[in-house]
């Protein structure tokens, strides 16, 4: 293999970041087991203290990295935005995100507040967890700011690594059809539906893919390893697509994440530009990048 991790620098644009409550919260409900045993998730790599997440990233040559979170009930997303506030002010290399709740009935208040105050790239929109069509009227008014202020949604918009009635390219196209010059970044390339989402790449240049949990050698999305999009895809579209792992919420060692991507042997800028440089322009980086 002609490249290795510690070749690249890296931008992970799909790390989370979440108080760590409701980190442990989220661990154990992946990690729970069925009445035979089974795990129902799967177990999680790194169930580390705030600043030790921060540390082994930067141990991974991960310059700079998103804060990816959502609510998952009334009332909190309020508290989890302050929190990734704070965090974001003591840990410079963090890309604020956050999230919204649409029955917030502050959710304007506080989405206009990160956004203009606290300077957030944008928020969180993962239909999986949160149970709401992307295109659900009590959105409108939160992706109108979004759109008027030029920031940014991360959707988890496909079908993996299960489905619900709310996540699919049908739905994210209803959407889309609404706010088609929404600056969009598309968890997982939207899988299970990467045909579809890779040809939203020449209609919407305000849309951009990101790798997560898709090039990884072992099997955790059943579909992924036939289905996933080929090397002559990665390498015409190598500035619409972000390097992104997923972490901590993940059952490898984060050097996988890179691991299926390097075993593809593409040329060395397609690595930069999908490691480092589309994300470190998108989101305004100011990092120097390794030589
Ligand atoms: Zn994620």
């Amino acid at each position: 293999m002609p490249f290795t991790h510690d070749d690249f620098d890296y931008i992970d644009a799909h790390s989370h970041f979440f108080p760590p409550q409701i980190f442990k919260a989220i661990w154990s409900y992946f990690e729970q087991t069925d009445e035979k045993g089974n795990i129902k998730g799967w177990p999680i790599n790194y169930k580390l203290p705030t600043e030790e997440l921060v540390r082994f990233l930067e141990s991974q040559n991960v310059k700079a990295y998103t804060t990816y979170n959502y609510a998952h009930k009334e009332g909190v997303a309020e508290y989890i935005n302050e929190w990734v506030k704070d965090f974001c002010m003591t840990h410079k290399n963090a890309i604020p995100f956050g999230c919204v709740w649409p029955d917030d009935e502050n959710r304007i208040e506080y989405v206009k507040k990160i956004l203009e105050d606290h300077n957030f790239f944008g928020i969180k929109i993962q239909p999986l967890v949160q149970e709401f069509y992307p295109d659900d009227k009590r959105m409108y008014e939160v992706y109108n700011l979004i759109l008027d202020q030029g920031k940014w949604i991360c959707f988890h918009a496909g079908t993996a690594p299960y489905r619900n009635k709310y996540v699919g390219y049908k739905n994210f196209v209803k959407f889309l059809n609404k706010y088609s010059d929404m600056n969009l970044l598309i968890a997982h390339m939207g899988a299970f539906e990467y045909k579809k989402f890779l040809h939203l790449l020449d209609k919407h240049e305000n849309l951009y893919l990101d790798t997560t949990m898709i090039y990884i050698p072992d099997n955790i999305f059943p579909e992924r390893k036939s289905k996933r999009p080929k090397p002559e895809e990665l390498i015409s579209y190598q500035d619409r697509i972000l390097f992104g792992s997923d972490f901590p919420n993940i059952p490898y060692a984060y050097q996988f994440s890179t691991k299926g991507l390097l075993e593809l042997e593409l040329p060395k800028n397609v690595y930069q530009n999908i490691f480092f440089n589309n994300a470190k322009r998108l989101f305004n980086i100011t990092v120097e990048e390794l030589d």
